[in-house]
């Protein structure tokens, strides 16, 4: 595996300080650059943005940490990190879903119940020609027929399954796919993951629990987003950001698809924190052999 760190930088800012990196870019108004952990650039570019965030502005757009693997190491993987590659930019609460968010976590936001078929609007869905599968901003997964039948076909209960209705007919359904929900959970994520806001700014400490706090509802977002602190005290979210590889805590028995029982991410207006979906090898050779689209994959390491 190799890791590549990709940063959007506004094109006066790369242009000032990173004479060096000087590319084919240089007519665009964002540069990307991408760089390994620890080279030059890369410390060059944490030096920036700690002095940008001194004077209260950041020195990049936004970040990126690619991984590639070998078809080998792949192949032999165990289980697999599954990151679905499409987000449709709308969700359910906002087409009329309905949520109960009663047993949300009061510090993290985590742990909303659906209570309702997922609803959205039709045109916002794409093309199964296009891709298998993909998840809504707040993290509803929608999957193809195609997919369906292949995880249906390697024992994934069709519970786990229900169909998606239109925003304009909630009678009907929207015909090729359905949602696919985040059960089974199976494993827990292990302390060798590293989280963080971004790839400087690991976690801080979590808050304890023993602040006072407001119960979730009495502010915009979750109380661990009005802290700016994002791994949640009872540890449903353990951070804003995947900054690793997933470890996860070995489990005898392995499913084609579960999910991690902590979440990462947010709870701010209709985002909410997300499980990490984990697949094991055999769907993996099923997705390759049924040229299923839309997934891309990091390896998942076991521990005990
Ligand atoms: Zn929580």
């Amino acid at each position: 595996m190799y890791e590549l760190f990709e940063f959007r930088i506004p094109r006066e800012y790369a242009l000032a300080h990173l004479p060096d990196e000087k590319t084919s870019q240089a007519l665009k108004t964002v540069i990307t650059i991408r760089t390994k952990k620890h080279s030059n650039t890369y410390q060059k570019i944490i030096s920036l943005q700690k002095l940008f965030y001194s004077q209260g502005r950041s020195f990049f757009f936004g970040w990126n940490i690619i991984r590639k693997y070998s078809n080998e190491e792949i192949n032999q993987s165990a289980l697999l990190h599954a990151i679905i590659k499409k987000t449709i930019h709308t969700c359910g609460e906002e087409n009329e879903t309905l949520y109960d968010d009663g047993p949300s976590c009061s510090y993290c936001g985590a742990g909303g119940i659906q209570k309702s078929d997922l609803i959205l609007g039709e045109n916002k869905i794409p093309d199964t020609e296009k891709t298998d599968i993909w998840k809504t901003y707040a993290g509803e997964i929608g999957v193809s027929a195609k997919l369906a039948k292949v995880l249906t076909a390697l024992g994934h209960s069709p519970d786990n399954l229900a169909p998606i209705r239109k925003r304009k007919n909630t009678n009907e359904f929207i015909p090729g796919w359905l949602q696919l929900k985040t059960h089974p959970i199976l494993y827990q994520i292990a302390p060798q993951t590293l989280v963080g806001i971004n790839p400087f700014e690991i976690e801080p400490e979590s808050i304890s629990t023993n602040e006072e706090k407001p119960h979730f509802g009495e502010i915009t977002g979750s109380y661990c987003d009005s802290q700016g602190n994002y791994a949640c005290p009872l540890g449903h979210t353990i951070g804003l950001n995947l900054l690793s590889e997933i470890f996860v805590f070995h489990r005898p028995e392995s499913l084609p698809i579960s999910w991690t029982e902590q979440c990462i991410g947010v709870r701010r207006g209709v985002l909410r924190p997300e499980h990490c979906l984990i697949i094991n090898s055999d769907l993996h050779r099923a997705i390759q052999a049924c040229a299923i689209k839309g997934l891309e994959f990091e390896m998942a390491y076991q521990t005990i």
